[in-house]
């Protein structure tokens, strides 16, 4: 079997943890196996070098930070190296240059074009265990690129798909992907199979524990992963094309609290008012998530949305710019203490009244509900944020996701 491994930070954060991943590894190895092992920075070491830059100058460029920021990731896999060989195992540490993981030209958030697969297929078949860096790539300047914080999933993943593997394995520090944030409902369990499409939503709510790209790409290669713990030997869970419908229709309960809700009133109700708005917007690289058009009064209209926090500011003053030339209106609002709770299941699609239990779970409450957005297989509500943990307990309880 080819196995593609991948450990984050926290499972590679000091001497005793790299022997630990180390050793893992060996036991894969000493059973036959090619073993492709992926990693990230050590502990919270990019924080440390993004801080390091900020210090020597705010402005760094992006193509020197991706220079900087790569070393976090070189730095692990040499270790591991070291500490692979000194247990008697043969392993070669590469690079994203080594590799040839080539990437789009822009810094900071590329994305992995195409991985040349030689160079560690070459390392294998001379029964080398290959330890490749996470998080970086190369694009057609010959500089170092980064795929965007947490990236090494996807790196693995792309990995995975490149190589054929038999297994893509993702460590971490939990136990797997659960029901919700056990830090916020208590009782939130472990989940063992969810679908490529649940995992999305649900890393793009930010679970936190799977980067979205990486899913993205495991769904469109049809890789199969696992998610579990490098501390432990417990399961984890595994993400795939068709889970089993365990129980319910609901797989989990996710929020963001890195949200706010702009308002714009009295917009003129006539067409390409929307257009302008977003498309100034877009042009700002600013995402919008759940919009809301009021009906239109006395030939003029409201719309309000929500935008990252941290962007928030920037969307207000966008519109005010056009207020006097394209935008014309009597408002521009922002609210920041509101987040969003969603609700996700594959099996939402096929049973009605997943939004009315939720909606009632929230009013059983006392959660007052400001905004509504579904997909397929999600529901999302945007609430007061001092709502959240009551929200997302009330949630969790009426699908009975406990144990
Ligand atoms: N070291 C990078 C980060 O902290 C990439 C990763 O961990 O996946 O974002
Ligand atoms: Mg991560």
């Amino acid at each position: 079997m080819l196995i593609v491994k991948k450990f984050g930070g926290t499972s590679v954060a000091d001497k005793e943890r790299i022997f630990n991943v180390a050793k893992r590894c060996i036991e894969d190895y000493n059973k036959g196996n090619e073993v492709v092992v992926v990693l990230s920075a050590m502990g919270k070491m990019t924080d440390v070098l993004l801080q390091q830059a900020k210090d020597i100058n705010p402005n760094a460029s992006k193509r020197e930070l991706d220079m900087l920021l790569t070393t976090g990731e070189q730095t692990s896999v040499a270790l591991m190296a070291m500490a692979m060989d000194s247990l008697g195992v043969p392993a070669v540490s590469l690079n994203a240059f080594q590799v040839a993981m080539n990437t789009t030209a822009n810094y900071g958030n590329a994305r992995l074009k195409r991985i040349d697969t030689d160079r560690i297929k070459h390392e294998l078949s001379n029964r080398r265990i290959v330890i490749v860096t996470g998080f970086q790539g190369i694009n057609k300047y010959d500089d170092y690129t980064t795929l965007g914080r947490g990236g090494s999933d996807t790196t693995a993943v792309a990995l995975a798909a490149a190589l054929r593997a038999d297994a893509c394995e993702i460590y971490t520090d939990v136990d797997g992907v659960y029901t919700a944030d056990p830090r916020i409902v208590k009782d939130a369990r472990k989940i063992n199979e969810i679908t490529y499409d649940e995992m999305l939503e649900l890393a793009s709510l930010g679970a936190g524990v799977l980067h979205n790209r990486s899913v993205e790409m495991a769904k469109k290669y049809g890789v199969q992963l696992v998610v579990r713990s490098s501390l432990n030997n417990s399961e984890g869970t595994i993400v795939k094309e068709d889970a089993k419908l365990e129980r319910m229709f609901v797989s989990g309960v996710a929020c963001d609290r890195n949200t706010a809700r702009i308002a714009v009133t009295k917009l003129e109700d006539k067409p390409g008012v929307a257009f302008k708005l977003f498309n100034h917007l877009a042009n700002h690289n600013i995402n919008v998530d759940i919009i809301l058009q009021s009906v239109g009064r006395e030939g003029t209209k409201d719309i309000s949305f929500t935008v990252d926090q941290d962007v928030a500011k920037e969307a207000v003053q966008i519109i005010e710019n056009h207020r006097t030339g394209s935008l014309k209106c009597e408002s521009v609002d922002v609210e920041e203490n509101v987040a969003k709770v969603s609700v996700v299941g594959a099996g939402m699609m096929s049973n009605p009244g997943v939004a009315a239990k939720m909606f009632e779970a929230l009013y059983n409450a006392n959660v007052n509900i400001k905004q509504i957005c579904t997909s397929e297989i999600r529901v999302t509500v945007l609430i007061q944020d001092s709502d959240v943990d009551k929200a997302m307990n009330a949630v969790h309880d009426a699908f009975e996701l406990s144990e």
